[in-house]
Protein backbone atom coordinates (compact mmCIF):
# COMPACT_ATOMS: atom_id res chain seq x y z
CA UNK A 1 0.00 0.00 0.00
CA UNK A 2 1.48 3.40 -0.86
CA UNK A 3 1.37 6.23 1.60
CA UNK A 4 0.31 9.46 0.24
CA UNK A 5 3.20 12.39 0.08
CA UNK A 6 1.02 15.26 0.51
CA UNK A 7 4.38 17.19 1.91
CA UNK A 8 5.25 18.55 -1.42
CA UNK A 9 2.02 20.45 -1.56
CA UNK A 10 2.43 21.68 1.98
CA UNK A 11 6.04 23.07 1.42
CA UNK A 12 4.55 24.56 -1.62
CA UNK A 13 2.22 26.11 -0.26
CA UNK A 14 4.19 27.85 2.88
CA UNK A 15 6.60 28.98 0.19
CA UNK A 16 3.64 30.48 -1.94
CA UNK A 17 2.35 31.95 1.45
CA UNK A 18 5.72 33.96 1.97
CA UNK A 19 6.04 34.77 -1.64
CA UNK A 20 2.40 36.43 -1.73
CA UNK A 21 3.79 38.67 1.59
CA UNK A 22 6.62 39.68 -0.43
CA UNK A 23 5.72 43.49 -1.63
CA UNK A 24 6.17 42.00 -5.68
CA UNK A 25 4.73 43.36 -8.23
CA UNK A 26 2.71 40.79 -11.09
CA UNK A 27 5.35 39.82 -13.16
CA UNK A 28 7.61 39.56 -10.11
CA UNK A 29 4.76 36.78 -8.64
CA UNK A 30 4.63 34.86 -11.69
CA UNK A 31 8.54 34.93 -12.09
CA UNK A 32 9.29 33.48 -8.64
CA UNK A 33 5.93 31.41 -8.20
CA UNK A 34 6.22 30.01 -11.99
CA UNK A 35 9.42 28.91 -10.42
CA UNK A 36 7.93 27.05 -7.53
CA UNK A 37 5.23 25.73 -9.19
CA UNK A 38 7.71 24.45 -11.65
CA UNK A 39 9.66 22.65 -8.90
CA UNK A 40 6.10 21.09 -7.49
CA UNK A 41 4.90 19.80 -11.31
CA UNK A 42 8.63 18.18 -12.04
CA UNK A 43 7.36 15.51 -9.30
CA UNK A 44 4.37 13.25 -9.71
CA UNK A 45 4.13 11.89 -6.82
CA UNK A 46 2.44 13.96 -4.53
CA UNK A 47 -1.32 14.54 -5.76
CA UNK A 48 -4.08 12.01 -4.15
CA UNK A 49 -5.77 10.31 -6.35
CA UNK A 50 -9.45 12.13 -5.50
CA UNK A 51 -8.20 15.15 -6.89
CA UNK A 52 -6.86 13.35 -10.42
CA UNK A 53 -10.34 11.74 -11.30
CA UNK A 54 -12.13 12.76 -14.89
CA UNK A 55 -15.64 13.10 -15.10
CA UNK A 56 -17.00 11.77 -18.10
CA UNK A 57 -18.73 14.58 -19.43
CA UNK A 58 -16.58 17.76 -18.92
CA UNK A 59 -12.92 18.63 -17.35
CA UNK A 60 -12.40 18.77 -13.59
CA UNK A 61 -11.61 22.02 -11.25
CA UNK A 62 -10.60 20.14 -7.98
CA UNK A 63 -9.60 22.91 -5.27
CA UNK A 64 -6.30 21.92 -3.31
CA UNK A 65 -6.33 25.12 -1.60
CA UNK A 66 -7.38 28.57 -1.30
CA UNK A 67 -5.44 31.08 1.23
CA UNK A 68 -7.83 32.51 3.77
CA UNK A 69 -7.11 36.18 2.49
CA UNK A 70 -7.65 35.09 -1.12
CA UNK A 71 -4.13 35.71 -2.11
CA UNK A 72 -4.57 32.95 -4.53
CA UNK A 73 -5.93 29.25 -4.88
CA UNK A 74 -4.17 26.25 -6.21
CA UNK A 75 -6.27 23.97 -8.65
CA UNK A 76 -5.95 20.26 -10.17
CA UNK A 77 -7.45 21.00 -13.53
CA UNK A 78 -8.43 17.36 -14.76
CA UNK A 79 -8.88 16.28 -18.28
CA UNK A 80 -10.93 13.31 -19.36
CA UNK A 81 -10.12 12.29 -22.82
CA UNK A 82 -10.07 14.68 -25.71
CA UNK A 83 -12.12 17.76 -23.12
CA UNK A 84 -11.35 21.13 -23.48
CA UNK A 85 -12.69 24.63 -21.99
CA UNK A 86 -14.52 27.11 -23.93
CA UNK A 87 -12.87 30.24 -24.80
CA UNK A 88 -12.57 32.00 -21.52
CA UNK A 89 -10.66 34.65 -19.31
CA UNK A 90 -9.60 34.74 -15.41
CA UNK A 91 -9.13 38.40 -14.38
CA UNK A 92 -6.32 37.56 -11.98
CA UNK A 93 -2.68 36.44 -12.31
CA UNK A 94 -2.18 32.78 -13.38
CA UNK A 95 0.14 29.94 -13.68
CA UNK A 96 -0.64 26.64 -14.88
CA UNK A 97 1.88 23.64 -14.46
CA UNK A 98 1.97 20.44 -16.39
CA UNK A 99 1.75 17.29 -13.79
CA UNK A 100 0.09 14.72 -16.01
CA UNK A 101 0.00 13.98 -19.48
CA UNK A 102 -0.20 17.10 -21.60
CA UNK A 103 -2.38 20.13 -22.63
CA UNK A 104 -2.84 22.95 -25.55
CA UNK A 105 -3.38 26.57 -24.69
CA UNK A 106 -4.45 28.75 -27.60
CA UNK A 107 -4.03 32.57 -26.89
CA UNK A 108 -7.18 34.87 -28.27
CA UNK A 109 -7.59 38.73 -28.89
CA UNK A 110 -10.04 40.97 -29.70
CA UNK A 111 -10.05 42.40 -32.71
CA UNK A 112 -11.20 46.00 -33.82
CA UNK A 113 -14.48 44.52 -34.92
CA UNK A 114 -14.92 43.13 -31.35
CA UNK A 115 -14.35 39.85 -32.48
CA UNK A 116 -11.84 36.92 -30.88
CA UNK A 117 -8.96 35.60 -32.82
CA UNK A 118 -6.33 32.83 -32.71
CA UNK A 119 -3.19 35.36 -30.96
CA UNK A 120 -0.14 33.40 -32.05
CA UNK A 121 0.44 29.59 -31.58
CA UNK A 122 -1.01 27.18 -29.71
CA UNK A 123 2.00 26.08 -26.76
CA UNK A 124 1.72 22.44 -25.69
CA UNK A 125 2.55 22.08 -21.93
CA UNK A 126 4.46 18.71 -20.81
CA UNK A 127 5.00 17.39 -17.58
CA UNK A 128 7.24 20.27 -15.72
CA UNK A 129 6.11 22.86 -18.17
CA UNK A 130 4.72 26.27 -16.65
CA UNK A 131 2.43 28.75 -18.60
CA UNK A 132 1.96 32.57 -17.20
CA UNK A 133 -1.34 34.46 -17.16
CA UNK A 134 -1.38 38.40 -16.71
CA UNK A 135 -4.58 39.73 -17.25
CA UNK A 136 -3.11 43.44 -18.14
CA UNK A 137 -1.35 41.74 -21.16
CA UNK A 138 -3.01 38.48 -22.48
CA UNK A 139 -6.00 37.16 -20.18
CA UNK A 140 -7.97 34.70 -23.07
CA UNK A 141 -7.60 31.26 -23.98
CA UNK A 142 -8.76 27.95 -24.70
CA UNK A 143 -7.24 25.33 -23.15
CA UNK A 144 -7.55 21.03 -24.33
CA UNK A 145 -6.57 18.30 -23.78
CA UNK A 146 -3.35 17.04 -25.79
CA UNK A 147 -4.56 13.78 -25.86
CA UNK A 148 -7.88 12.31 -26.87
CA UNK A 149 -7.25 8.63 -25.53
CA UNK A 150 -5.89 8.94 -22.13
CA UNK A 151 -6.22 11.76 -18.70
CA UNK A 152 -4.51 15.03 -18.39
CA UNK A 153 -3.83 16.60 -15.29
CA UNK A 154 -2.31 20.24 -14.51
CA UNK A 155 -1.84 22.22 -11.81
CA UNK A 156 -3.05 26.05 -11.53
CA UNK A 157 -2.22 28.67 -8.77
CA UNK A 158 -4.37 31.75 -9.71
CA UNK A 159 -4.42 35.73 -7.66
CA UNK A 160 -7.46 34.77 -6.13
CA UNK A 161 -9.94 32.66 -5.12
CA UNK A 162 -10.63 31.48 -8.85
CA UNK A 163 -13.56 29.38 -8.25
CA UNK A 164 -15.81 32.92 -6.51
CA UNK A 165 -13.84 34.76 -9.53
CA UNK A 166 -16.51 36.91 -11.97
CA UNK A 167 -15.51 36.23 -15.15
CA UNK A 168 -16.38 35.10 -18.68
CA UNK A 169 -16.57 32.72 -21.37
CA UNK A 170 -16.67 33.94 -24.98
CA UNK A 171 -18.38 32.96 -28.16
CA UNK A 172 -15.82 33.58 -31.39
CA UNK A 173 -17.59 36.57 -32.18
CA UNK A 174 -16.92 37.88 -28.85
CA UNK A 175 -20.04 37.75 -26.91
CA UNK A 176 -19.60 37.52 -23.58
CA UNK A 177 -21.24 35.51 -21.09
CA UNK A 178 -20.37 35.98 -17.38
CA UNK A 179 -20.02 32.93 -15.00
CA UNK A 180 -18.45 31.72 -11.97
CA UNK A 181 -16.46 28.72 -11.88
CA UNK A 182 -17.14 27.23 -8.50
CA UNK A 183 -15.46 23.92 -8.08
CA UNK A 184 -15.33 20.35 -8.47
CA UNK A 185 -14.25 19.68 -5.36
CA UNK A 186 -16.91 18.05 -2.59
CA UNK A 187 -13.85 17.29 -0.31
CA UNK A 188 -10.39 19.43 0.50
CA UNK A 189 -6.89 17.59 1.25
CA UNK A 190 -5.97 16.84 4.44
CA UNK A 191 -2.62 18.45 4.07
CA UNK A 192 -2.62 19.35 7.72
CA UNK A 193 -2.51 16.14 9.32
CA UNK A 194 1.24 15.49 10.10
CA UNK A 195 0.15 11.97 12.23
CA UNK A 196 0.35 9.84 9.11
CA UNK A 197 3.20 11.26 7.69
CA UNK A 198 6.85 8.79 7.44
CA UNK A 199 5.20 5.69 7.80
CA UNK A 200 5.14 3.43 5.73
CA UNK A 201 3.60 0.30 4.53
FE1 LIG B 1 -7.78 29.32 -18.26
Amino acid sequence: MTTLQVAPLRAFLADFTRLVQEPYDQAQTLTRGGQLLGALVRNDDWLPEVFAQPHPAHYQQYLLYADPLSRFSVVSFVWGAGQKTPIHDHRVWGLIGMLRGAEISQNYAHQPDGSLQPEGDPVTLRPGDVEKIAPDVLDIHQVSNFYSDQVSVSIHVYGGNIGAVSRAVYAPDGTETTFISGYSSPFLPNIWDLSKENHHG
